[in-house]
């Protein structure tokens, strides 16, 4: 892609409606432009970022054995008075009527959806356990919209729901998406802690928030540092292995801070150990047993011939809300330059050829290379303008293309100047680039 055709606004400086860093940056390369408030449109940039975490999700809820779906935004106002929501969730669902006079909303989460769909189509103990996810928009009244998409009114989840038979069985349920959420998490490159959280609205009494370290977070947070250094590998599904993984976790102190007790904290941690500090929520899971099953009669046949409400948990993680996580994770906003993960960049590679009007030959060059690159499935953005090269420099390493070619004078015969954003230049040839992205690709 040429940068002169391609739509990324970029200002010269910081707007001074933001913040926070990643609305900075969000509105300086034009990753999204604001609607209204609390509700964005995202620009390219911005969209390739999103859709690149979304997938990652997708591929960890699968790899789970969690099935696919798609839920409407509008739902009908009927199964959340079933659920006794309807009163309950007071002024941040968006109440619509439609031309019959229908009460209807704009989902803020699908806890009741889900179960309807639940109950019309599934009668047996046999079809259980059941893992149903989707990712959709969803819409929140939120009384203070800030920080751009990081409190949004409108925003995307991934939300799963969990359906068992017994409480034993959806533990094993809630573990593993627990499991997989730090693989999640991971791969996005976040140290993403579980705290040990309020259910609040939804309901329930054991749950956890997965919470990123960030002094611009919302969440208060105490935790033991000690859990910083327990690693996620374990890849293990079976049922024991899942149910140490999170008594391993369990076992350190971390809560948010509707969970805090002073006495405690100070009483389990010593004082080397202890942290105090802000983080952002990126995902939040539920257990809550049959609070909407019992309500809205989703029961199933038991081996005996008895009948019981399923028990049901519930899984989000903010889609919307990581990329900003990310940017609060990855951007040195002191020398202005964004590190995006290989795995979700909105280029694999920048291209910085050093033009003038008379000499088109390092374009020439860069095209050159973006058509190899493109062979090998490397996504490169080539600065095709005429700006002088500190500049060019100082845009990429906005746009955050985690490599970044410079083809100028010194770059004839097979060698390049080839960096990792941030890092030293080294002087490679094209071969072993396109080795070394390749390599990366790989591990993600
Ligand atoms: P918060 O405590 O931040 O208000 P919540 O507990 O209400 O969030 P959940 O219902 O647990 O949120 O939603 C699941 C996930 O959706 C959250 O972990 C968060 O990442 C994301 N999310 C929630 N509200 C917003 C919002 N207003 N804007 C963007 N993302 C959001
Ligand atoms: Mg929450």
């Amino acid at each position: 892609m040429l940068l002169s055709k391609s739509f990324v606004p970029i200002l010269k400086n910081n707007p001074s409606e933001a913040k926070i860093k990643s609305h900075q940056l969000m509105l300086r390369v034009g990753m999204i432009k604001q609607a209204s408030a609390g509700i964005y449109s995202w620009l390219p940039l911005g969209f390739k970022v999103m859709k690149k975490i979304e997938d990652i999700v997708r591929q960890e809820q699968n790899k789970i054995g969690a099935q696919e779906i798609l839920m409407p935004t509008i739902q009908s106002s009927d199964i959340w008075k079933e659920s006794g929501r309807y009163e309950d969730y007071g002024e941040e669902m968006l109440r619509i009527k439609d031309r019959q006079n229908r009460e209807m909303l704009y989902g803020p989460t699908n806890e009741e959806q889900i179960t309807e769909i639940f109950r019309s189509s599934l009668k047996s103990y046999k079809s259980l356990p059941q893992l149903l996810y989707h990712i959709q928009w969803k819409f929140r009244d939120e009384i203070r919209p800030r920080f751009g998409i990081m409190r949004g009114r409108e925003f995307y989840m991934k939300d799963a729901y969990s359906f068992d038979v017994s409480d034993e069985q959806a533990f094993y349920s809630y573990n593993k998406f627990f499991l997989s959420y730090l693989r999640t998490f991971k791969r996005l490159e976040l140290t993403a802690i579980p705290m040990a959280a309020d259910t609040g609205p939804i309901g329930g009494n054991l749950s956890h928030e997965f919470v990123i370290l960030a002094d611009t977070g919302e969440s208060k947070i105490f935790t033991d540092k000690r859990i910083f250094d327990l690693n996620s590998n374990d890849t293990e599904l079976e049922k024991n292995s899942l149910q140490l993984m999170r008594k391993k976790y369990e076992n350190y102190y971390s809560v948010t801070d509707e969970k805090f007790n002073k006495e405690e904290f100070e009483k389990v941690v010593s004082e080397k150990n202890r942290l105090i500090t802000k983080g952002i929520e990126v995902g939040h899971i539920f257990y809550f047993g049959d609070k909407y099953s019992k309500a809205m009669g989703a029961s199933v046949d038991l081996p005996g011939g008895k009948k019981d409400f399923v028990k049901m948990g519930s899984y989000g993680i903010g889609v919307s809300r990581l990329v900003g996580a990310i940017i609060e994770a990855k951007y040195d906003d002191k020398n202005e330059i964004m590190k995006w993960p290989l795995s979700v960049a909105p280029y694999d590679i920048a291209l910085i050829p050093m033009i003038n009007k008379n000499d088109t030959s390092a374009l020439d060059k860069a095209i050159t290379i973006y058509n190899e690159l493109s062979k090998n499935n490397i996504d490169a953005l080539i600065d095709d303008t005429e700006e002088n090269f500190s500049s060019k420099i100082k845009k990429m390493n906005l746009i955050g293309a985690p490599y970044q070619i410079i083809i100028g004078k010194k770059s004839d015969g097979d060698l390049f100047e080839f960096k990792e954003i941030g890092k030293e230049t080294k002087n490679l040839s094209l071969i072993k680039i396109v080795e070394i992205i390749k390599k990366q690709k790989i591990l993600n």
